[in-house]
């Protein structure tokens, strides 16, 4: 298996033929005509393709080993010739006992991100010119220092270096008569290309806040300039809903004219979404008109296009999906949603029908009654009869259990078609979509402890003394401990002076019998320790699941006590119990039931 991973190319499926090894770990290829001139263009390419023949082995090898530190496998990576480099660096991971630890790892961890990755020498030039050039106080020895620790990344190495220069007396000096670079200060990678795409790209997003928080800044000074001169010409507009006075620009009107300001409406349309509102129109997809001073109170809404001018992108996507959904929600269909925005799907029944030799029983079934019994009841029978044959029962029990059968059949994997959201989740449960799902599995584990806990107190004892904790395996019950405590394993009497005296000391005739006699503790009698497990666990699920709300869907079954098979509520009564009305009825319909 791992060497299918090691061999197999990027993006080939994962039980492709295993390749032979040293074709496709040794970089570059080895062509025929190795004495071909090579000229500078091909030299950045060849150094490109290495680059990234390296981050194709880096994220191999992080895929077989998820647990271990990347920056030690790009350091074994890089120091490693380069001739079945993979296998060799695989081979030290695997003496390693990190490495075979992170094998066993079940769930794969997260995609590598680009910093973690190899940078090509054009980024990593780029980046040390441009930190060399803005931290000139600091020493290239610090900064080549800075580099190697953060693997070039601009951004993380500026972070740090302006950390260091904030405490660095030879930095003030040198920069004294020169102005200090501040976080948003960035070189501007459009005005003079750092020599890196890479590099100009990083730069440009870095220094995206910056702009918008400018573009923001003067926009509201904008709009303060323009209110002043519709103030001087005392051509305001006053809000209908918060009565403030507003310049042409800052209003809005609804679909008969009615004004209103941006922030009344945004305010409102934030609160129909996300809070209380009650001015939401699904079937506009809009919002209800805000004037308050109408007579009588106006009906109409606010128009779509004005909605998309004056909301921030965010809130009108929102009310987008909210009006969607609640308009699906109104049609009365049967829906699955996303549970991370708005989005809905119809969840359409797949169709089926009844098999054949079932539908004939049944019919032969209902034929007898309909002849036994007198002619009054037909009215009954044909009841039972449409009950049986629509094509979605009405009980629900039958059409929940349908809906299990088809969720199984198709999977619980629902993939979220808003395009802003494109997230995977559990029909069932309603997480978030991993690798290995088990639905409720925290949920479960943490009933599961609490149970276990429970059932493993109810046969221990402890030491009042020193809190050591034992179970009686056999002999006596007569508890020593080694602190010198004597307990009855029995009653937990601290037996330290009465010893022996403590337990009955009639003879019986036959030993294991209750003593007609006293009613001291048995010395060798066992205590039934499967009955107070089984009750302990009883008592500890009853408590945990007063305490916790099951959630809905979730299949509790009990907790597994050794050799005892499932203990607990769940499986206090016989199959039926254990099973639940909905699982008996998937049985029968998944005997019955042909999907077509
Ligand atoms: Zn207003
Ligand atoms: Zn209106
Ligand atoms: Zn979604
Ligand atoms: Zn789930
Ligand atoms: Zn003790
Ligand atoms: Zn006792
Ligand atoms: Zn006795």
């Amino acid at each position: 298996m791992l060497s299918s991973i090691l061999n197999r190319p990027k993006g080939a499926p994962r039980n492709s033929n295993p390749v032979d090894a040293s074709s496709s770990s040794s970089f570059p290829p080895q062509t025929a005509n190795s004495a071909a001139i090579v000229t500078p263009v091909q030299d950045a390419a060849l150094a490109q393709a290495k680059t990234a023949f390296l981050n194709q082995s880096l994220e191999t090898l992080h895929e077989v080993f998820p647990g271990v530190d990347i920056e030690e496998v790009r350091r074994l990576l890089a120091t490693t010739s380069e001739e079945s480099r993979l296998y060799v660096v695989t081979e030290i991971l695997l003496k390693s006992r990190r490495g075979r630890a992170a094998t066993s790892a079940t769930r794969p961890g997260p995609a590598l991100a680009p910093w973690e990755k190899f940078r090509t020498d054009e980024y990593q030039k780029a980046v040390q010119k441009a930190l060399n050039k803005e931290f000139r106080g600091l020493s290239k020895a610090t900064i080549q220092a800075v580099l190697a620790e953060h693997n070039f990344q601009y951004s993380r190495c500026r972070e740090t270096l302006s950390e260091i220069a904030s405490k660095s007396w030879r930095f003030s000096l040198s920069n004294l008569f020169r102005r200090t670079p501040r976080a948003e200060d960035l070189p501007n990678a459009r005005q003079m290309p750092t020599g890196s795409k890479e590099l100009d790209d990083e730069l440009f997003e870095l220094g995206r806040p910056a702009r918008e928080a400018q573009i923001a800044g003067d926009r509201k000074i904008a709009a303060l300039l323009n209110e002043a001169e519709y103030a001087a010409a005392s051509a305001l507009f006053e809000c209908e809903c918060c009565f403030g006075d507003y310049a042409w620009e800052e209003t809005v009107a609804c679909s008969v004219g009615h004004f209103f300001c941006h922030t009344c409406l945004r305010r409102s349309v934030q609160e129909s979404v996300f809070g209380q509102g009650k001015s939401l129109l699904p079937e506009k997809a809009s919002v209800a008109c805000l004037s308050s001073t109408a007579q009588p109170p106006c009906q109409e809404f606010v128009p779509a296009d004005v909605l998309r001018a004056v909301l921030p992108e965010d809130v009108y996507h929102s009310l987008e999906d909210r009006t969607a959904s609640e308009s699906l929600e109104k049609s009365g269909l049967q829906l699955v949603r996303c549970p991370f925005c708005g989005y809905a799907e119809v969840d359409e029944l797949q169709p089926y029908r009844i098999r054949r030799p079932v539908a004939a029983l049944g019919g032969l079934l209902v034929g007898t009654i309909f002849f036994l019994l007198p002619y009054g009841k037909q009215v009954f029978l044909l009841l039972l009869i449409a009950t049986f044959t629509f094509p979605v029962s009405p009980t629900p029990h039958l059409e929940k259990a349908l809906r299990n059968i088809a969720l199984r059949r198709r999977g619980a994997l629902f993939r979220c078609e808003n395009t802003r959201c494109k997230r995977e989740s559990c029909i069932t449960c309603g997480k978030e979509w991993m690798p290995f799902h088990k639905c409720y599995e925290k949920e479960e584990d943490a009933a599961r402890i609490f149970v276990e806990k429970a059932m493993a107190d109810a046969v221990k004892r402890t030491c009042p003394l020193c809190h050591l904790s034992f179970v009686k395996s056999d002999g006596c019950n007569k508890l020593t401990c080694p602190c010198g405590y004597v307990m009855c394993y029995i009653c937990r009497a601290d037996i330290r002076t009465v010893g022996y005296k403590h337990f009955c000391q009639h003879f019986r005739q036959i030993p294991g019998t209750a003593c007609t006699d006293c009613d001291a503790c048995d010395l060798y009698a066992n205590e039934d320790e499967a009955a107070a497990i089984k009750n302990a666990a009883k008592r500890a699920e009853e408590e945990y699941w007063s305490r916790c709300k099951k959630p809905k869907g979730m299949r509790w079954k009990g907790v597994h006590a050794p050799g005892e098979g499932v203990v607990g509520a769940a499986g206090g009564g016989g199959w039926w119990w254990w099973w639940g009305v909905e699982e008996v009825w998937e049985w029968v319909l998944e005997c019955a039931v042909v999907w077509v």
